[in-house]
């Protein structure tokens, strides 16, 4: 997504003072993206619930960070979506003001914590363009009613982007039949199991849902995940019927993108662009690199709290296999800034697995639990969107 299409990211330091500083907090302010999608990174040194006081409408998103101070005022220039920005410091909050370029929505807001190498608390502001980015006469969008800008719960947040787009991906299709039982194949499988999750998921109204294959068609793993980008995808499951080397083996598993997997990414990047819409110039390799990365770890940790609320939610369903949440290599999860798991549904040459696997009432029954995970993740993503 564009996300990663950032071309060059602004590194602004808040000034030596307020690294480490006991009544600081704040500790720098990056810009990433594009007139399509900017990111903003807020480095602090502490965990924070930002609040949401301009979404925006007008022309204006307002953060505010209760117990977050900084060494001094600071404004910037602007990049991407942004045409300027300036902290204001208040009593008990910093304020974060940001100017847009033109008309933007908040996307997503997230903190993520010190890990994976990185000491500081990250709070990342995702602003996406509304409308045409590539028609500058689409002016800043205007004021929306005043009812919009009512404080913003967690849920309202979540409503207020309109509905989550969950993409459903079935396994195989047309040529490529997958792994073949003693009368099934695992390509009708996973066709029947994703219209199954499409019908439960439609059923709450709250998204919209896209199939990589409505048919029994042949689609490449490439095409796979650009259904899935320009679809503007939230989710991405993929699922599948596992073979094993005996037919004792049985029982459900979760992949996500592995470290391995993240490393093919980055080449892939490199190799050719169809993963990204510009490729990074040479001079900005390295903070090219930085935002990229920065995404795959949130997008790492999103997968894989997804990944764990499905098994959660699949353990009554379905048998789980022993180590039931894996790190795959697997080139249909390398859509590096949409959380994607894999879901092997079972072992299609175990007899049992297939029997199930095989019985609409037992898809269905599983692909409800799928969709009860997706509920409780995506409520739990916008009450962390909430802070
Ligand atoms: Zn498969």
């Amino acid at each position: 997504m564009a996300a990663l299409a950032c071309l060059s990211l602004t590194v602004l330091g808040v000034g030596g003072a307020a690294r480490g500083s006991s009544n600081s907090g704040l500790l720098k302010v990056r810009l990433g993206g594009d007139q399509t999608e900017t990111r903003i990174v807020l480095d602090l040194d502490r965990s924070v619930t930002g609040k949401l006081m301009a979404d925006g409408s007008g022309g204006k998103v307002v953060v505010a960070l209760p117990r977050i101070d900084t060494a001094s005022d600071l404004s910037g220039g602007g990049q991407g979506l942004v045409r300027r920005w300036n902290l204001e410091r208040g009593p008990g909050a910093l304020k974060l003001n940001i100017d847009l370029a033109r008309g933007a929505e908040v996307k997503r807001r997230f903190l993520l914590p010190p890990g994976d190498g990185v000491q500081t608390y990250r709070y990342v502001i995702d602003l996406k363009a509304l409308g045409d980015p590539t028609n500058p006469s689409v002016a800043v969008a205007p004021a929306r009613p005043r009812a919009a800008l009512a404080p913003v719960l967690p849920t309202r947040a979540a409503e207020r982007r309109g509905p989550r787009v969950v993409v459903i991906d079935a396994g195989h299709g047309g040529r490529d039949p997958g792994a073949q039982g003693r009368s099934a194949s695992e390509k009708d499988i996973t066709l029947a199991a994703a219209l199954a999750l499409k019908a439960r998921l439609e059923r709450t109204g709250r998204y919209r849902v896209v199939l990589t294959r409505a048919t029994d068609a042949y689609v490449g793993l490439e095409s796979r995940v650009q259904i899935a980008r320009s679809a503007d995808a939230d989710l991405f499951i993929s699922l599948h019927a596992d073979s094993g080397p005996t037919t004792e083996t049985r029982g459900a598993s979760v992949y996500t993108l592995s470290e391995r997997g993240e490393s093919r990414v980055t080449k892939v990047l490199r190799k050719d662009d169809w993963l990204m819409p510009a490729s990074f110039p040479g001079a900005d390799r390295t903070v090219g690199e930085i935002i990229l990365d920065l995404t795959q770890r949130s997008t790492r940790n999103r997968s894989a709290e997804f990944a764990q609320v499905l098994l959660e939610n699949i353990a009554d369903e379905t048998t789980l296999l022993r180590r039931s949440h894996r790190d795959a290599n697997l080139m249909v999860l390398l859509a590096p800034d949409v959380p994607a798991v894999l879901l092997e549904m079972g072992f299609i040459n175990n007899p049992d697995d297939e029997r199930q696997l095989s019985d609409s009432a037992h898809r269905k029954r599983l692909m409800n639990a799928v969709g009860d995970a997706v509920d409780a993740w995506f409520a739990r993503q916008a009450k962390v969107a909430g802070r």
